[in-house]
């Protein structure tokens, strides 16, 4: 292990003029519709109740705006008359999700949280000699790498360190040229800056981590959030599909590792992973909570669709004719099921043969709809087809526009309860109280 610090010492000066301080314990609350975030933010008021605080962050990403016809203004508006009305004292953010240098300029205003997303510059070559410039610049991993909190040495030779660089050196630069466009733009006003490398095809291991920090400060990017690709399916809208135990293992690795490049390369001591869960990794929760109690760590659970079904849920459960709109969503979703499955075919599993007919949901009641859809595993009329399906197919409701707006309006007591209480009951006081 070397300890030579002298080349971190500018760069932590630089970096300090330009972040927004991120708070150790923070939700992504996605609101696709932009009538939630009252909802959403009751559930943090719940849990500051219980003695834990949580800031809520409103993430929308540019895809989600598009599909629906949102512009990120109103994301800002929606999160700052939810936070004014519940006389919410405590920070919360706007996030600008899964942003690039050609789709960043919209969110500009409305956002104090960038996600760079840079997972499409996997893998493409960085200049000429700027692989063996990255390597000379860190001879500190060559043999046996051993970090505090992990039982296993990585052996990192020189080709190693190579071979890592050569796959992420130049997404690392993209995101450095992202970065310093948003500080331009923004003209000194602070920010948080997380980068999203979760929608690739592999999960990065924790050296392949330690060298992406490494180069991130080199890059003089004040990062408070990575999101890497872990180990197993995150599917949207359902839960973890892997090995657990496998997880908790690499997640407590990231965790050292995050701990170790604060120190050793002056990165904002708030560092902390972004788990993107696509919504509803209960199984690996118990995990996080383990290993976050264990190192003392923040985290950011970034979460997406989640709230969009208990939408249709508090619908359905109204009953009536929200029921009949639920029942309208679904029918529309079939009937448009690959259009709506396309854009997210890789976190999507769907046995087009389990999902049920619209004739027969037609025939449902409220207890048959509420109960196909929501997220109870134990529950034998749960059907993961149906939600994964209706989890992408928010386009049908913003294709009825005002009709469905209107109905969130007229049956909102019924869409909040179970906005609040699932992201209360089933994300929060699992992962930030430790409590199922
Ligand atoms: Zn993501």
């Amino acid at each position: 292990m070397h300890h030579n610090t002298n080349t971190n010492t500018n760069t932590q000066t630089t970096m300090m003029n330009h972040y927004l301080k991120f708070e150790k314990y923070t939700v992504g609350v996605g609101d696709r519709f932009a009538h939630q975030a009252a909802a959403q933010l009751q559930a943090c008021i719940l849990a500051a109740q219980s003695g834990v605080a949580i800031s809520p962050t409103w993430n929308k990403s540019n895809r989600e705006h598009n599909i629906i016809g949102s512009e990120p203004a109103s994301v800002r508006a929606a999160a700052d008359a939810a936070v004014k009305a519940a006389g919410w004292a405590m920070p919360y953010y706007v996030d600008a999700d899964h942003i690039g240098l050609q789709t960043v300029d919209r969110f500009l205003d409305a956002s104090d949280f960038f996600t760079i997303d840079v997972a499409d510059y996997i893998g493409k070559p960085a200049g000429p000699g700027a692989v063996e410039a990255f390597a000379d610049r860190h001879p500190e991993w060559s043999g046996n790498l051993q970090l505090a909190g992990i039982d296993r040495r990585f052996d990192i030779s020189r080709g190693e360190v190579e071979r890592i660089a050569g796959k992420y050196l130049y997404a690392v630069q993209e995101a450095g040229k992202v970065y310093r466009h948003i500080v331009a733009a923004k003209g000194g006003t602070p920010f948080v800056t997380e980068i999203s490398l979760d929608e690739t095809d592999l999960p990065q291991t924790p050296p392949e981590l330690l060298i992406i920090l490494a180069a991130i400060a080199d890059e003089e990017i004040p990062i408070q959030t990575i999101a890497p690709k872990f180990t197993g399916r995150f599917n949207k809208g359902v839960d973890y599909v892997g090995d657990v135990a496998q997880f908790e293992r690499e997640f407590n690795e990231d965790l050292c590792v995050i701990a170790h490049a604060i120190q050793r390369y002056g990165l904002p001591d708030t560092l902390k992973l972004s788990v993107h869960s696509g919504s509803d990794k209960f199984s690996i929760y118990p995990a996080m909570h383990r290993a976050l109690a264990k190192h003392g760590c923040g985290v950011h659970l970034k979460t997406a669709g989640t709230t969009w079904l208990e939408e249709v849920i508090g619908l359905a459960e109204h009953g009536g004719e929200g029921l009949q709109l639920a029942k309208e969503i679904y029918a529309e979703a079939l009937a448009h099921i690959d259009e709506l499955c396309a854009p997210y075919a890789t976190v999507i599993d769907i046995h087009r043969a389990k999902l049920p007919t619209a004739a027969e949901v037609n025939a449902w009641t409220s207890e048959l709809y509420v109960r196909a859809l929501r997220h109870n595993q134990s529950d034998p009329l749960f059907n993961a087809n149906l939600r994964q399906l209706l989890h992408v197919g928010f386009k049908v409701a913003a294709k009825l526009g005002p009709r469905y707006l209107q109905a969130l309006c007229a049956y909102e007591a019924s869409v909040a309860k179970n906005v609040t209480a699932n992201l209360y009951e089933r994300h929060l006081k699992p992962i930030f109280l430790g409590r199922c």
